[in-house]
């Protein structure tokens, strides 16, 4: 195959395996040709392998989402629910244990527990399910986004900090690094304007970081963004990594458009192409030396493309969640896999298949 690539994109390529990458070279990657993604791929997949080896793991989880009830309207949801719709719920804790307690039964190590903003519920509900949990099963408890944790502070009246530290009390053992679609305010106030401010995410993160609580990376893309917000959001990731070297993971989102407000609207493009998904996974790879694993996204990619991530520098499949509502409900027909499937997908990959639990460690 005769490629075409640019002297400058072969340059950068070189120097990746050098050292960092800039901000300005990221963003020549993220807007290279379809013909040089290969190259770059290349490039990721060595990344890929110094950092995390042949490797590739996933973790045995259970996703319980409590209420989808909310009081934001971000616009590329379609979970939420008014309190008032026929469809809306919140579940008991008792249920929210029973479906913990079944998660252990099946093998899992990580129940991973989100919800929308219920008007009625505040850090002390957010801590009553952690405690209930931790009472009645062995089990890791990763729940609550930075989004969450603003909105109970608030609710609390508490500060940021104190409503952590009391999460961490009950039993909090990690927070998932969602609500941070792209972290810049400008794009925010079109699809989550209600949304905690890029400043504050951070905020909480870094905080959570420093009360020794881990999170995972998130970014959303494929709307609105650009791909300089691309690489300003992969920035502020990489400075936090920098600081504080708690982030367990990057986990690229592809948008899932379909029932969503934002594109029904005609407001965004209708999710990232296939070669788009590539770019965002191989250029990120690259960008964030400082991040050992990044994970594919079988939710969001499907599960043929999520495995063929595996080639263009992800090294984890995430988890078999158990259930999924926030994107089958926005029209994603993903069948959920259970761990044969992933270690089918991982060996078919050339890889080397380890369950793993929500830090990394092998099992
Ligand atoms: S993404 Fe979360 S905060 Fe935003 S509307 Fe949906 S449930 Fe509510």
């Amino acid at each position: 195959m005769d490629l075409k690539i640019k002297p400058e994109i072969e340059e950068i390529l070189q120097q990746a395996l050098k050292r960092r990458i800039t901000e300005e070279e990221a963003l020549k990657l993220m807007n290279s040709s379809s013909e040089e993604l290969f190259a770059i791929a290349i490039t990721a997949d060595r990344l890929r392998k110094s950092r995390a080896g042949d490797v590739v793991t996933y973790v045995i989880n259970r996703n319980i989402n409590f209420t989808n009830v909310c009081v934001s309207d971000c616009e590329f949801c379609a979970f939420r629910r008014n309190k008032s719709d026929a469809d809306a719920y919140l579940l008991s804790i008792e249920q929210v244990v029973e479906k913990s307690r079944e998660a252990k039964k099946l093998g899992a190590t990580e129940v991973c527990i989100q919800g929308g903003l219920h008007p009625s519920l505040n850090a002390d509900y957010y801590s009553d399910i952690i405690k209930a949990i931790k009472r009645n099963v062995e089990i890791h408890v990763h729940a609550f986004s930075p989004m969450e944790i603003s909105y109970a502070a608030e609710k609390s009246g508490m500060g940021i900090r104190k409503t952590l530290e009391y999460l961490k009390e009950s039993g909090l053992d990690s927070m998932p690094g969602t609500a941070a679609e792209i972290l810049d305010d400008g794009i925010r106030s079109t699809i989550c304007p209600k949304k905690l401010k890029s400043r504050e995410w951070i905020k909480i993160v870094e905080e959570a970081h420093r009360l020794g609580i881990p999170t995972t990376a998130t970014m959303l893309y494929g709307h609105v963004e650009s791909a300089e917000k691309q690489i300003k959001h992969l920035k502020i990731l990489r400075d936090i990594q920098e600081k504080t070297k708690s982030f367990t993971e990057f986990v690229p989102l592809s948008f899932v458009h379909f029932n969503t407000p934002l594109y029904r609207s005609g407001k965004s493009k209708g999710g990232a192409t296939g070669i788009e998904d590539i770019r965002v996974y191989a250029a990120s790879r690259i960008f964030l030396d400082n991040f050992r694993n990044i994970q594919a996204s079988w939710v969001k990619l499907g599960r043929k493309l999520a495995q063929v991530m595996l080639k263009f520098g992800a090294n984890d499949l995430g988890g078999t969640l158990m259930e999924e509502n926030i994107s089958r409900t926005a029209g994603s027909a993903v069948n959920i896999p259970d761990k044969k499937e992933l270690e089918r997908m991982i060996i078919e990959a050339g890889r080397i298949p380890r369950q793993r639990d929500t830090l990394y460690n092998l099992i």
